[in-house]
């Protein structure tokens, strides 16, 4: 029987950080206000950073929305149950990943 309770508190300490972290990456991404760049190298570095800081910010999202999926199925009691094929999943798996909503063969 998995502990709900454990994975729960830890979904949530996981959600907090990460909303942190969109909070910090959307502030670095929207600082841009400063006068252009008349440097063309400069500004091709910037918008690379931008992309970086972007892809980060899409990730940690998705991670949320995840985690979001993750305490819904503990609130309705399926909580470490691949959605593909019904089985349980790994122990192992859902420490590393408490977030997962597939069995490792699923995944694969
Ligand atoms: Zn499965």
């Amino acid at each position: 029987m998995l502990d709900f309770e454990a994975y729960k508190s830890q979904l949530q300490n996981m959600r907090s950080e990460l909303t942190h972290r969109v909070e910090a990456l959307e502030k670095d991404i929207h600082h841009t206000e400063e006068p252009v760049e008349k440097d063309f190298a400069e500004q091709a570095t910037q918008s690379e950073n931008d992309d970086v800081l972007n892809a980060l910010d899409d990730e940690a999202k998705t991670t949320i929305i995840q985690i979001d999926n993750a305490l819904l199925r503990i609130q309705n009691g399926n909580f470490g149950i691949c959605e593909k094929c019904g089985n349980p999943i790994n122990e192992n798996r859902l420490q590393i990943i408490p977030f997962a909503n597939l069995c490792i063969t699923c995944a694969e």
